[in-house]
């Protein structure tokens, strides 16, 4: 009989004050008891609304059935089934707007917590699993495969190419692996330890991985066929290029794109006192955005001694930033200045930010988004005084790929032209993620990674 409690057992977290003085993880994970608890929520539903909801389509009531009846480990094995980065997936993913959105229980009250279940059986297993990573593979295949970038696009194609039996070579742009979950997002939300095991359960299955390695540069697409005989190539190279706003004093003293105060803070650990990499630590910072990395950004700046203020052009109700953080971003102290746009940043006489001029704005009526459309109120502004402006209103792909390589289609924006399998307008070259739909999610990458790499198998299949 399952428990009808209307709300979901809580997370633990480690408490505000206390947090906003380290970069530790922020929520601390169900035990087993509150797991089991939280498991027998579930209704089990026999046409399994969450599922329709879940991007790489996890069996979700089956193993939220295991986890109720204390089966931990066999639990694991039906996730892993379908998603390759559990443990990366149950802290990160938007759940309230994928399965937990269609579970009955949010009729009458809160979804089962499916994300907090599946974090707790992926740490489940990695706590207590003496297994090497699944290296169950299909007998080896004579074709090799080369994966451009090494975040979740491109670690979903090479677990699933490894897997199917192909020799995978990861070529990676930076010192470390990983992507966005290593550079973007910070360790109080994703501790960059679970990454890394991730990375080596792939290396463990064979992988070879090149860091330090600029594809479009240090070596071209061409090259990595003509003179290092691939059969194919993936490119998960990512969303990595920051946008601004075009607006007076962006080239101020004090004034970051989200990406670069982040890559400080994350991969550079430049919070840390014995770090080489420089960081402002500014008294007041304006964090301008409302989604996720907004979010990161505000909360680390925040950690490292500022007090912080978002501006967002439209109100609480449509930040697109997941629920959890921005509750977690309330707690910290952090200010939500809604319905402003910047206009204007002013700079001292020694050139550094000193202020941010807003303009008002009101809601109208839905754009083609279907949001409402923010527009201004005529002739009213607001000064906000601050040290420090961080610029968190998007990125999109690097041009440096297709400006190297002769025949690869880009849409105008710079996103990757593919088909739905992931093939570009090149033969034997395929491409996924952030690099072909501009900033998305953690899973919609993992998924196009993974389909991906199946149309890589098809098509060297094919060959033979
Ligand atoms: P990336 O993760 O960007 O990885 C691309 C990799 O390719 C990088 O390592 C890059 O260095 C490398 N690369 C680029 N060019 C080259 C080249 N020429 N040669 C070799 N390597 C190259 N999503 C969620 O679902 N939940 C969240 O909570 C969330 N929070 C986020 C917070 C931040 C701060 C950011 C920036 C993003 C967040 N996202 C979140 C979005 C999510 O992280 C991305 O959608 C996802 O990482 C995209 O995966 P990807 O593999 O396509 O690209
Ligand atoms: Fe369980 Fe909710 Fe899925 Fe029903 S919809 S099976 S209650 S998680």
């Amino acid at each position: 009989m399952a428990d009808m409690s209307q709300s979901k057992n809580k997370m633990p977290v480690q408490n505000a004050e206390q947090r906003k003085q380290n970069y530790n993880e922020v929520a601390l994970g169900y035990t087993e008891d509150q797991a089991i608890a939280e498991a027998k929520r579930c209704l089990n539903c026999k046409n399994k609304p969450c599922v329709k909801g879940c991007p790489v389509k996890i069996y979700i009531p089956e193993f939220i059935k295991e986890v109720a009846e204390g089966n931990f480990e066999k639990a694991y094995e039906i996730v892993s089934k379908q998603s390759s980065l559990p443990a990366v997936c149950g802290r990160v993913c938007p759940q309230e707007n994928q399965c937990e959105k269609h579970c009955v229980r949010a009729i009458k009250g809160e979804s089962v917590a499916i994300g907090r279940l599946e974090r707790f059986v992926a740490d489940y297993h990695m706590k207590h699993s003496q297994n090497k990573p699944d290296k169950t593979v299909l007998p080896k295949s004579k074709y090799k495969v080369a994966i451009v970038g090494s975040g979740p696009a491109g670690l979903a194609c090479a677990g699933e190419l490894l897997r199917l039996g192909y020799e995978v070579t990861i070529y990676e742009a930076l010192h470390v692996a990983g992507g966005v979950l290593v550079y973007g997002i910070p360790e109080f939300r994703l501790p960059k330890e679970i990454v890394r095991k991730e990375i080596q359960s792939l290396i463990d299955m064979g992988a070879k991985l090149y860091t330090d390695t600029v594809i479009g540069k240090t070596l071209t697409i061409d090259e990595l066929f003509c003179d290092y005989g691939f059969d194919a190539v993936f490119i998960g190279s990512g969303a990595g290029l920051p946008k601004f706003m075009g607006i007076q004093g962006e080239n101020l003293g004090g004034v970051y794109s989200a990406n670069e105060f982040l890559t400080r803070i994350n991969l550079m650990q430049a919070y840390k006192k014995d770090s080489t990499t420089p960081i402002h630590k500014p008294k007041k910072a304006v964090v301008v955005g409302g989604g996720n990395v907004a979010m990161d950004a505000a909360r680390c700046a925040v950690r490292n001694g500022a007090s912080v203020s978002i501006v967002y052009r439209r109100t609480m109700q449509e930040l697109p930033a997941r629920k959890e953080e921005v509750e977690h971003a309330l707690e910290e102290g952090i200010e939500f200045k809604v319905l402003l746009e910047p206009l204007e940043i002013f700079g001292d006489q020694n050139g550094n930010v000193k202020a941010i001029l807003c303009q008002k704005m009101k809601l109208s009526e839905p754009d083609e988004s279907g949001r409402r459309k923010p527009v201004p109120i005529e002739g009213e502004t607001q000064t906000i005084p601050c040290d420090c402006v961080i610029m968190s209103i998007g990125t999109s792909p690097n041009p440096l790929i297709k400006s190297t390589t002769n025949g690869l289609e880009v849409q105008k924006w710079g996103g990757i032209i593919t088909d739905e399998q992931g093939k570009t307008s090149l033969a034997r070259v395929y491409a996924g993620g952030d690099a072909v739909t501009g900033a998305a999610t953690v899973i919609l990458a993992m998924g196009a990674g993974k389909t991906a790499a199946q149309a890589i198998d098809k098509d060297l299949k094919a060959l033979s």
